[in-house]
């Protein structure tokens, strides 16, 4: 059987597991289609509360997991040596799913040439309400090109907190967990108090997942509902070519990675998951994800010493399913005003999709903002973005919802691999037993 079949029967495999979730988005998704937001707004206001309150309560637990998982992440790890192998295969993989994301996007936007069926095709409603916005946006990324990356660096790392910056967040957090291994055994009643908080997030997760299916349900169908079906025909080709890019990675580049670089059969790494996979696609948010991410590898035999270092990192920095999308989105922009895509150029856009998908926070709808950085980069002017960028954001939350997925499905991917190649995998688990199955055993 090729492996995307086993791929597409472990889905569905993972699917009848949390057949909850599953009904939940099937229902958000006709409900969606039967009560469009201009006829139904009160129900579109009710669904769009749920939904919101249920990200609201994900989030909740998000900041105090990561800070608790990466110090333990860390401190689990131990030494310098270890940690700067663990550290540097990381960067490794997460670097080669990206860059092979935006090949494939680059080519894909190539091919298709979604741009050109767009030229002239402006939804004005829309346009209207970007407008400003935009504009805005991109002017601020302008002036403040050097300052945005002084910001990364946190001078003050309870105002990062506060404001809930993730980056700068973990730029503080891993120096200081490494100051804490450094320090020895003084340091180990801190650790001890963020292993509680890491287990109470734990707890807590579990809780919040019981109201998972309603709240996929509630954010499914405020965003279907929203969607609009007439302005999908105005850029279909950009869409089809974003969703044909998200499934090559999905279908092919994750599993053909689990090959080549670990033992893992990649159907079952995608059914342990795919609890995960449904949320991401509801929530639109890999840092909401997260926690759930954490829960579905730790069960299926990835250690936590991987789960809590390679996974809190790749939900905030790991963003290839955004590249592919910023990419395609750049070049589909660059089509729609006539400009002549040189193969430097779409190089650049390819080396900037990198960079800005990675600084792109794991929530909705960030992906399409630092779209701008790209656009700066490559020296596109506002005035010529504005129209183009209106029609990007017709159908902005669908495509966040898909993207998402590759976002946290490759986190997973390059855990296990990293659990593979330094024996931190349990392959009993992953193969069949359950964690009670085996926990009971050993007792
Ligand atoms: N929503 C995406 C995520 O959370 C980020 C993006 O907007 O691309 O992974």
């Amino acid at each position: 059987m090729g492996v995307h079949m086993q791929v597409i029967i472990a889905l569905l495999l993972g699917i009848k597991r949390n057949g909850h979730i599953f009904i939940g988005l099937l229902l958000g998704i006709l409900t969606g289609v039967f009560f469009p937001h201009e006829s139904y707004p009160n129900v579109y206001n009710i669904l769009n509360f749920i939904g919101q309150a249920f990200i609201n309560i994900i989030q909740m637990v998000v900041l105090p997991l990561i800070i608790s998982a990466i110090i333990i992440g860390i401190s689990n790890i131990g030494d310098s040596k270890q940690l700067t192998k663990f550290g540097s295969k990381m960067i490794l993989y997460y670097g080669i799913i990206t860059v092979l994301a935006v090949t494939i996007a680059t080519a894909v936007a190539i091919i298709l040439e979604p741009g050109l069926s767009a030229k002239g095709l402006i939804n004005p409603d829309i346009m209207t309400h970007i407008q400003t916005y935009v504009s805005d946006a991109i002017q601020y990324q302008k002036e403040n090109m050097t300052q945005i990356f002084m910001d990364l660096i946190p001078r003050n790392p309870f105002l990062a907190l506060a404001q809930g910056k993730m980056i700068p967040i973990i730029i503080f957090v891993t120096i200081f967990a490494i100051a804490l291994t450094k320090a020895g055994e003084i340091s180990r009643p801190l650790v001890s108090l963020f292993e509680s908080i890491f287990a109470a997030t734990m707890k807590v997760t579990d809780w919040i997942m019981y109201l998972a299916a309603p709240g996929i349900f509630a954010l499914t169908a405020a965003s279907v509902s929203n969607f609009g079906i007439d302005v999908f025909q105005n850029i279909s080709k950009y869409v089809i070519a974003i969703v044909a890019a998200l499934l090559i990675q999905f279908f092919i580049v994750y599993p053909l990675m689990l090959k080549i670089f670990s033992k893992v059969p990649p159907f079952k790494l995608f059914a342990a998951i795919s609890e995960a996979i449904m949320v991401a696609f509801g929530t639109a948010s890999s840092s909401a994800t997260l926690p759930l991410t954490i829960t579905c590898c730790e069960k299926k035999g990835i250690s936590n010493k991987v789960c809590s270092f390679v996974l809190p990192l790749g939900a905030t920095l790991n963003m290839d399913g955004t590249a592919i999308i910023q990419t395609i989105a750049v070049i589909f922009l660059a089509q729609m005003y006539g400009i002549a895509l040189t193969p430097l150029l779409i190089a650049e856009i390819a080396f900037l999709a990198i960079i800005a998908s990675s600084t792109s926070a794991g929530i909705p709808g960030a992906g399409l903002i630092t779209i701008a950085l790209i656009l700066n980069g490559i020296g596109l002017t506002p005035e010529q973005l504005v129209v183009g960028f209106s029609l990007l954001f017709t159908l902005e939350r669908f495509l966040d919802m898909l993207r998402t997925i590759c976002n946290v499905t490759s986190d997973a991917v390059v855990a296990a691999i990293i659990a593979d190649n330094e024996n931190e995998l349990n392959y009993e688990l992953l193969l069949g037993k359950s964690l009670e199955t085996s926990e009971k055993q050993e007792a």
